[in-house]
């Protein structure tokens, strides 16, 4: 049976391709530190195809252990700090992750590939990315594979240095990798700092919902089972050095996305005790972000599946189903949300 190695499987997007890859014939082989974002919760512990390592993608001995045992025939780095409040107060802990551990990753698999049985078997090296590294744009201009980079926040900008240096090493040392660049994901297990599942969080408590800003800046959102599709036909049909974008092509303000949400709550509780509060914007924050995702779905034969508000409500009744989910992985992190709150 074929390997393939998930960095990042415990955290919101790895642990859904985990589980989707676990419904097709392969082993697969995660490696994780569990940060805050990443929980065992999240994963199918018990499945004889599934082996989990627990260690940071900086380690280059441990690294260059796994990949030489089980030599994959795919490798998708999801492994990465994501949110923008922390990188905005920690902005090492994302140089560290997201810039030196792919390098690393990067190293290490050169290094085995000079093994020419595991070069003969390796396909490609996905490395998963957002569109935040294009800063941001307009509706009529959404974001496509040739868009300069133009990142915002810590956070964006370790991504794109990442991106660059897979692309790079593509190049270079003449490997198969590739880079995906997707808009906003949302769905079940996301940790609650994210905008949607923030808000959900604070629905059930009964707190206000504070909004950046005036609420209008606009988000693609695509549903998180739809960006591991495009995911996997990558890893496939990807080529080598290429970028390949996924989203809807579709733009809406955080404030229609919080006000259907307080919709949703109001069908299943009758009465919403929680109202919508303007705070303090956070710095360098990005008005739009939209994808044209026309080059995925011609080359890789993906597709945008899902509509927004029905996929919404799917959401919510997730985690209003698994409230003890939310309570332990938000135990996980000591961290304040110092940026959100603040009421103008
Ligand atoms: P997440 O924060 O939910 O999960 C990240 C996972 O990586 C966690 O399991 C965490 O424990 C692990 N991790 C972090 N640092 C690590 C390290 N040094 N070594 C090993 N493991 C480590 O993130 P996510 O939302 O699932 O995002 C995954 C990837 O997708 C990121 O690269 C992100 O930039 C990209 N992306 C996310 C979105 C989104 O909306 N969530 C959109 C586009 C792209």
């Amino acid at each position: 049976m074929k390997n393939i190695i998930v960095t990042g499987g415990a955290g919101f997007i790895g642990s859904h391709l985990v589980n989707r890859l676990l419904k097709e014939d392969y082993n697969v082989i995660v490696i994780d530190k569990l940060t805050y974002a990443g929980s065992l919760l999240n994963l199918p512990i018990n499945s004889k195809r599934l082996k989990f390592y627990k260690f940071d993608i900086s380690n280059k001995s441990k690294m260059k252990q796994v990949i030489s045992r089980y030599q994959p025939i795919f490798f998708f780095n999801v492994a990465a700090e994501t949110h923008v409040d922390r990188s905005i107060e920690y902005p090492m802990n994302f140089v560290n992750t997201n810039i030196v551990g792919v390098v690393n990753i990067l190293e290490c698999l050169r290094k085995n590939l000079s093994n020419k049985n595991f070069k003969k078997k390796f396909t490609n090296f996905i490395h998963i990315s957002t569109d935040e590294v294009y800063g941001s744009t307009t509706v009529s201009k959404p974001f496509n594979e040739k868009s300069p980079y133009n990142p915002s926040s810590p956070y964006s900008a370790s991504k794109a240095a990442s991106d660059h240096l897979v692309i790079s090493w593509a190049k270079t040392y003449n490997l198969p990798f590739i880079v995906t660049n997707c808009s906003n994901n949302f769905g079940p297990r996301q940790f609650p700092e994210k905008l949607i599942p923030l808000m959900i969080h604070k629905l059930f408590n009964e707190e206000d919902l504070p909004l950046y800003g005036d609420g209008n800046q606009k988000r693609d959102w695509i549903f998180v089972e739809n960006h591991v599709e495009g995911l996997i036909l990558a890893s496939k049909y990807g080529t080598k050095g290429n970028t390949y974008l996924f989203g809807s092509g579709v733009a809406v303000s955080n404030k229609i996305v919080v006000k259907h949400l307080i919709k949703i709550y109001k069908k299943y509780y009758k009465k919403c005790n929680s109202k919508i509060v303007y705070v303090e914007d956070r710095p360098a924050h990005d008005k739009t972000y939209l994808i044209d995702p026309n080059r995925s779905i011609k080359l890789l034969k993906w597709s945008y599946k899902n509509n927004l508000f029905t996929e919404l409500e799917k959401t919510f009744l997730w985690y209003k189903n698994n409230q003890k989910w939310m309570k332990n992985i938000s135990k996980k992190s000591k961290y304040t949300y110092i940026r959100q709150g603040l009421i103008k």
